[in-house]
């Protein structure tokens, strides 16, 4: 049980797996990328003075964090990279260490769990704490640390005594900082947590359950589970190359991370595009047989081959009656439809469509339309239910 810490949430919410390898994570290196630990390093740095190298470009982010910084530093007494100890049997929390990170739970007693508040602001007068987890973050990039700082927040309240914990992920970018996640937990809401975790780290250990914290789960390297999703691309991506441990990533961290980027992008959108005809194969092939492959909603997911129309310029006289109707602008090697509106308005452009189509100056192709739709009792069921509202 000890093996669990705070940054396992998300793992622990639907698999409990990995707990039965008792403490053996806790060794394990520290996760995250060389630039996101420089960049934790120098915001330590910032707050309690400690030595931290870093890279320009950890400074320039942790620069254009500092203002964020200053503002949550003001609200009470600081602590940078607080450990903390939490008995889920006793419901009691404890200050491990200050700046130690992961060394610390060499230090937790049996039965308990740890965590590290990247950033920890006590407020005691008003019984609250301020907990921040520093992510490195680009626009577009997904960061979800809310089970991290749910139990940092059980644990922060546990360990200082205080009935309130405001939680924040501080997202640093390269030349922006910003707030994410900002929640108050309240103290029934902190006892809620604690029931919650206390519930999860007591289950039976079970067979793995993968679900979106295998991302953080510290046994995703030897989990049979995760290993399979893993081998699925092992025909696609060569295996040197899954095994460097880079990973895709909007935060682009060096020429060879890049470099490992470029390379991997086409295998990737190659295994997407095969995997994409493979999908619709497989519903084309349910469909023909009568049993169309069917959505968790109940909407049925088939095809519906379309007819689509284009102008004719390859036709005697097209090329004249676009001219005619000031749209030339629109003719390159071909045109469209769009084109055409884009060059003389909708309204001209459909009564020019209504001409070509009519004088056989068009060309008609039957494209595949994959679409979930709805069947026809949904949407009789909708009516229903709309007629009896109103
Ligand atoms: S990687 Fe495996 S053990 Fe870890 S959370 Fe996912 S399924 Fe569970």
């Amino acid at each position: 049980m000890r093996a669990f810490t705070a940054s396992h949430s998300a793992a622990l919410t639907h698999c409990n797996a990995w707990l039965a390898d008792d403490a053996r994570w806790l060794d394990a290196p520290r996760p995250g990328t060389t630039l996101g630990i420089q960049k934790h390093g120098l915001m330590q740095a910032e707050v309690d003075g400690s030595d931290a190298e870093g890279s320009e470009k950890a400074h320039d982010a942790v620069g254009a964090f500092r203002p964020l910084l200053d503002e949550v530093a003001m609200l009470g007494d600081t602590i940078a990279e607080v450990s903390l100890a939490w008995s889920p049997v006793a419901d009691e929390g404890r200050e491990l260490a200050r700046g130690e990170g992961r060394g610390a739970y060499a230090r937790l007693q049996p039965g308990e769990v740890g965590g590290t508040a990247d950033l920890c602001v006590l407020a005691v007068a008003e019984s609250k704490a301020y907990v921040v987890d520093y992510k490195s973050w680009a626009p577009g990039v997904d960061v979800d640390a809310r089970e991290q700082l749910r139990t940092l927040a059980l644990f922060v309240s546990r360990a200082y005594g205080v009935e309130e914990v405001e939680v924040r992920t501080g997202l640093m970018g390269e030349s922006e900082g910003k707030w994410a996640d900002v929640e108050t937990f309240d103290y029934f809401d902190l006892e809620q947590i604690a029931v919650e975790r206390a519930e999860q780290l007591a289950r039976p250990i079970g067979p793995p359950v993968p679900g979106p914290g295998c991302r953080w789960c510290p046994h995703r390297a030897d989990c049979a589970v995760a290993r399979a999703a893993v081998d699925a691309l092992a025909d696609t991506v060569p295996a040197e190359m899954l095994a460097r441990s880079h990973k895709l990533s909007l935060d682009v961290v060096d020429d060879a991370h890049m470099e490992w980027q470029l390379a991997m992008i086409p295998l990737v959108l190659a295994r997407t595009e095969a995997v994409l005809v493979a999908t619709k194969a497989y519903a084309e092939r349910k469909q023909q047989a009568g049993t169309p492959a069917v959505f968790a909603d109940g909407r049925e997911y088939t095809n519906q081959p379309t007819t689509v129309e284009r102008p004719a310029l390859e036709e005697l006289g097209a090329i004249e009656t676009i001219r005619d109707y000031g749209a030339e602008g629109a003719i390159r090697m071909s045109t469209s439809w769009d084109a055409l509106d884009k060059e003389i308005g909708k309204e001209k452009a459909g009564e020019l469509r209504r001409v070509l189509h009519d004088a056989g100056l068009t060309r008609s192709r039957v494209q595949d339309s994959f679409r979930a739709r709805k069947t026809p009792e949904m949407k009789s069921a909708k009516k229903r239910g709309k007629g009896r509202a109103s």
